[in-house]
């Protein structure tokens, strides 16, 4: 059996009261969500990114503006809100006009209700565009060769891996970037807005160029009470290159490859390949230059030598043979006191 029950506002007869009033009267005498007159966005000059809550977010202006509208309504007590819509129009460089729905329950009674607000947006450089227009580091990785200037292939080669590196690691990190790069006598140095991506940086160009790597820490100043610290890390590349040919021990030997700890050299008599660590391979002694070493032709193959289009010259020379070659095959030759040597 329903129990009848009269509506304290207008005296409708209902099953069901809200604090004393039917649904109708409840809806209407009731505010259930209060959206301000204005709503206030600030958005970087430089990136577009827009401030919420104290902190700087990358995303589109939709997203934003929802989010802003989302923390500046507020909800009355008893009222759970499911979704919010909101529908901008730009008025002018700084004005939109929003349309907001709000859908949401208010003790069991569902309820859909349009508001209307403005939002003004604001400019402003975000932190990050303000330590990047500012020169802000905290890290400079110095990149070096022992005894020579790095290739300009070098160089190339370490500015395209930082840059590439960095703008991964920004995805995840927006505070991350390159402040400034430069071209300095004997390498390059990268200088870099946080610490840890001076760390990353360092090892990447380590173990791709190998060599040594040491850091110091210098106080850079205070902030809010807080010492700064800026790390300077040098990377100093080994003298050899893969395809410099060495002495080592009174051998003689190619380097193939090299990472951050060891360098893969092959004897250019035997052919016999190994690794050794930099450390070890400091007592070596560059004989001759990977631009040093000439390509020429085999023409003629015999049991102990091995005839060859002198680079030089252009006139056939005998050269010793460290190997099986065929005649047509091109090799690798490097001049020394006037003799040709193979290089493997
Ligand atoms: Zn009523
Ligand atoms: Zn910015």
């Amino acid at each position: 059996m329903i129990v009848l029950m009269q509506c304290v506002d207008c005296g409708k007869q209902t099953d069901k009261l809200y604090g004393g009033s039917c649904v109708e009267c409840y809806l209407k005498t009731h505010k259930l969500i209060t959206v301000p007159e204005y709503v206030d966005l600030t958005v970087c000059v430089y990136c577009n990114a827009r401030e919420s809550n104290g902190a700087w977010i990358d995303g589109t202006m939709e997203e934003v503006v929802e989010s802003a509208v989302e923390s500046s309504i507020t909800a009355a007590r008893d009222v759970s809100i499911f979704s919010i819509s909101v529908q901008q129009k730009q008025r002018d460089k700084s004005l939109y006009d929003l349309d907001i729905t709000v859908s949401g329950t208010v003790m069991d009674i569902p309820f859909t209700e349009k508001y209307q607000s403005v939002l003004r947006v604001a400019r402003n450089a975000c932190d990050r565009c303000c330590k990047y227009t500012g020169g802000y580091f905290e890290a400079i990785v110095q990149l070096r060769a022992k005894n020579r200037q790095p290739s300009d292939e070098e160089i190339k080669a370490a500015k395209d891996l930082v840059s590439k590196h960095i703008r991964s690691m920004q995805e995840g990190d927006r505070d991350t970037f390159i402040s400034k790069i430069e071209e300095v006598k004997g390498g390059i140095d990268f200088y870099l807005s946080t610490q840890g991506s001076g760390n990353i940086i360092s090892k990447l160009l380590q173990s791709r160029f190998g060599g040594s790597h040491q850091s110091s820490v210098k106080i850079a100043g205070m902030k809010a009470g807080v010492d700064i610290y800026r790390v300077t890390h040098l990377v100093r590349m080994p003298e050899y290159r893969p395809g410099d040919v060495l002495k080592y021990k009174n051998k003689d030997y190619v380097v193939k490859n090299t990472n951050d700890r060891t360098a893969s050299i092959t004897n250019i008599q035997n052919l016999e390949t190994f690794s050794l660590s930099h450390t070890e391979l400091d007592d070596s002694k560059i004989i001759f230059k990977k631009e040093d070493i000439h390509e020429a032709v085999v023409v003629y193959v015999a049991s102990d030598t091995v005839q060859i289009i002198d680079p030089e010259n252009s006139k056939a020379v005998d050269v010793s043979l460290p190997r099986g070659y065929k005649p047509g095959e091109i090799v690798k030759v490097a001049r020394s006191e006037g003799r040709n040597i193979l290089i493997p």
